[in-house]
């Protein structure tokens, strides 16, 4: 079987005053059936946008190439009523902010039913339904929290029931879009607990987006690092967090505070994220780069061919795929960093 969804090559252009801007170059990445893939980066790594573009939510002709392959079909070129279906029913997506999707005019339990209202579902089996849809995201007493109206919940019972209307249609891929930021630190991991114990009880696929490494420590099986709008790295989570083949992710890796803190973990990295609508020649991360410096000759800043030549994301170690010229040293290297949590 191949992977369920597989994003190849894509190419996202925004409209800006001064012409399209390139917000997703060559973005490539798969995401296998109950595996938890996390798309991580600064803010304009293009990692919400990606996720746009899987779900179908940019506008239209943003996406101008690549592939958007849902279980070996092309959603980029399938018709609309086809694209509609597959991103009801078999993707769904959760966002940051729960009180923005959901409905503050209707009880949750009538709105994690919508989908199974539409199929023509009894009154009765729709209130049995809300009930056990809110029960399996660990809302206390479902029955009675149906009829309740999303103000009368907690920033983390929305999230939660924000889940539930997701898990309605039985989706095999949720896209979750910073699910847990709004949120305390010990709400955040209860969620996140739920969000992984979901994976294991429904084999559900699961696309993360976070800018918090931490987080996906806590939840991702594949990790995707995104700067400028392209892919630096990609692999096994663990593996890559352990042993990172890019000095981008190495820079994040050891950003992590060691204790649980709410720090944004790119805090500390020195510089600021690339903007995609002025990326820098070469590799996108050069201005920032410590291990271009070490690379140059003469003292240099950044070494000639990282000024020069937008490197390809080639896979250096099985499964571990990298976007660096020199990741052959970072591989040499054997670093062996953990992150807290792992
Ligand atoms: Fe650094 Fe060069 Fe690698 Fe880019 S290609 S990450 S600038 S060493």
């Amino acid at each position: 079987d191949g992977p369920l969804l597989d994003v190849r090559d894509l190419d996202v252009f925004l409209p800006a005053p001064s012409g399209p801007v390139r917000i997703i170059d060559r973005v490539s990445f798969t995401v296998d059936a109950g595996r938890t893939t996390g798309l991580i980066g600064e803010s304009g790594s293009g990692k919400t946008m990606t996720a746009m573009a899987v779900i179908g939510l940019l506008p239209q002709g943003a996406v101008t190439r690549g592939g958007l392959w849902w279980r070996g079909e092309n959603l980029l070129t399938a018709g609309p009523r086809r694209r509609r279906r597959v991103r009801g029913r078999e993707i769904a997506m959760i966002f940051q902010d729960p009180l923005a999707s959901l409905n503050p005019s209707q009880t949750v339990g009538r709105q994690v039913t919508e989908i199974p209202r539409r199929d023509g579902m009894s009154r009765r089996e729709l209130t049995a339904t809300a009930a056990e849809l809110l029960g399996r995201v660990g809302i206390p007493e479902p029955a009675r929290r149906a009829s309740n109206y999303p103000h009368q919940f907690s920033g983390g019972m929305r999230q939660r029931a924000m889940t539930a209307l997701a898990l309605a249609g039985k989706p095999r891929l949720i896209l979750a879009d910073e699910p847990t930021t709004a949120l305390d630190v010990t709400v955040q991991a209860r969620i996140l607990d739920m969000l992984r114990n979901l994976r294991e009880q429904e084999n559900t696929a699961m696309v993360l987006v976070s800018h918090d490494l931490r987080v996906m420590a806590h939840v991702a099986d594949d990790l995707v690092v995104m700067y400028a709008g392209r892919v630096c790295e990609r692999g096994p989570a663990r593996d890559l967090l352990r042993r990172p083949l890019h000095p981008y992710t190495k820079a994040l890796v050891e950003s992590v505070p060691a204790v649980h803190t709410k720090t944004a973990i790119a805090a500390p990295l020195p510089g600021s994220p690339a903007n995609p609508a002025q990326r820098p020649s070469g590799c996108a991360f050069h201005p920032r780069c410590p291990l271009t410096r070490v690379m140059a000759d003469d003292g240099a800043a950044a070494h000639e061919r990282c000024r020069t030549e937008e490197p390809e994301v080639l896979e250096v170690a099985p499964g571990r795929w990298s976007g660096c010229h020199f990741a052959g040293v970072l591989h040499d290297e054997r670093s062996s960093t953990r992150v807290a949590g792992r």
